[in-house]
């Protein structure tokens, strides 16, 4: 197969190279850097915990958990002895307001001094929730790559209404990343979960409060995702590490940059039409990528780089076929058509029709969408150029920039 220059949104074998500082100043910038200690290493929820608890100088722990996580939750929560003050287990999708007050009911009568999740980004929400009302700081080991445990954002959902806010009460004072935790992740779950995590880095190059640290962690979590979402042993304990750091990175830089585009269409098709989040992210992130590729170039060339050096698309360059299982004919040269077909080979569905939405609210979303969108995304998204953009996701077409 014949290389393809490398460009700035092109992911060719000859710009897997490291990324020189550009010449020129370093544009002027300003951010608040998040405060939190964190562990990472396999085993160390089960070795560190109680230490690490201690030298929080907290003696009264609420253990938060539910799902698939709570047996390892009980587990680590065991090693605390007699600063476990309390057990809540009630952990639901999305923070129902009900969950909320009944874990902050939970931590009253335990009097709790300090909360502790263990599991998803449901189990951070919910001890987030607590935080909230009461100012209790959360310790949170994440067994999934939802990154909510580097953010001071917060959800409670009231009926079918979510709302969200910041708030530095409830981001978590300290985070165990353990990979050995993930390990009973099935490869779907993981997959969604590590392909969402990289929907929160590429989307860190253009939201609203992004900045050169938050790109460089972005760029880094690409790199470690996209390698070990491509591998081919999927549960390899290195491979579970690796989208772990990624995770973390992803989580990072989404916490600082915040939510642009392609966070808010899919908050409206999630909200409006209850799609799965996991897979709706994965399918519209390649959309919006090739939508605001040609209004940042830069942004798509490091996006590119950073897929091409983690080999995930080195088959779709022509660089080792048979490395990632995709085909070397694979349409995947430009960042937007790689991501896509990573999303393809993990069993992400082509389009917003396989997962339930109507081609008849199309035009609706695309007008809820609108009001919503960054006033400096990189390519003006107005009410038509939304319609094209997701009648392309919506029928699975290959991602093609908005000219
Ligand atoms: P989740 O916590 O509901 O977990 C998804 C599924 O994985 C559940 O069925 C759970 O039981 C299972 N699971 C978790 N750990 C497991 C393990 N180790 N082994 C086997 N199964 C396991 O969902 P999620 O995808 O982790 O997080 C999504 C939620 O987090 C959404 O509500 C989203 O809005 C929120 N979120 C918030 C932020 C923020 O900054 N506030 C950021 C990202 C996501």
């Amino acid at each position: 197969m014949r290389p393809e220059p490398a460009g700035p949104g092109s992911v060719g074998p000859g710009s897997v190279r490291p990324e020189p500082v550009p010449p020129g100043p370093v544009p002027p910038f300003a951010f608040d850097a998040l405060p939190g200690r964190v562990v990472f290493g396999p085993g160390t929820a089960r070795t560190e915990l109680p230490a690490e608890v201690a030298r929080l100088g907290v003696s009264r722990v609420l253990l938060i958990a539910g799902g698939s996580a709570e047996p390892v939750a009980r587990e680590l929560a065991g090693t605390l002895g007699g600063r476990l003050a309390g057990v809540f287990t009630g952990v639901r999708p999305h923070v129902p307001a009900a969950v909320a007050q009944a874990a902050r009911r939970e931590a009253a009568v335990a009097g709790a001094d300090a909360l502790l999740s263990v599991g998803g980004g449901s189990a951070t929400g919910t001890a987030k929730a607590v935080a909230l009302t009461t100012g209790l700081p959360v310790i949170a080991v994440p067994t999934t790559y939802a990154g909510s445990e580097v953010t001071p954002v917060w959800g409670i959902t009231e009926g079918e209404r979510k709302t969200t806010g910041t708030d530095l009460r409830v981001l978590p004072r300290l985070v165990i990343y353990d990979p050995e935790l993930t390990l009973g992740l099935p490869p779907g779950l993981a997959a969604a979960s590590g392909l969402n995590a990289m929907a929160h880095c590429v989307e860190a190059f253009w939201a609203p409060r992004r900045n050169p640290v938050s790109s460089l962690a972005a760029e880094e979590g690409i790199r470690a995702l996209a390698g070990a979402l491509a591998s081919a042993s999927p549960a390899d304990l290195g491979v579970r590490s690796r989208l772990l750091y990624g995770a973390y990175l992803a989580g990072s830089a989404f916490a600082v940059a915040g939510s642009g585009l392609h966070h808010k269409i899919c908050h409206v098709l999630g909200g409006r039409y209850d799609l799965p989040h996991a897979q709706m992210h994965a399918i519209v992130l390649p959309y919006v990528l090739a939508f605001n590729t040609p209004g940042a170039p830069e942004a798509a060339g490091r996006i590119g780089r950073a897929l091409a050096a983690s080999g995930a698309t080195a088959a779709a360059s022509g660089l080792a076929p048979s490395a990632s299982g995709l085909a070397p004919s694979a349409p995947g040269r430009t960042p937007a058509g790689a991501l896509r077909d990573l999303a393809t080979r993990l069993g992400i569905p082509a389009g917003l029709r396989d997962i339930g939405l109507r081609e008849d609210q199309l035009a609706e979303a695309a007008e809820l969408i609108e009001p919503a969108v960054p006033p400096d995304n990189p390519v003006p998204a107005g009410a038509a150029a939304l319609r094209r953009l997701l009648r392309a996701a919506w029928a699975g077409q290959p991602p093609a920039d908005p000219s």
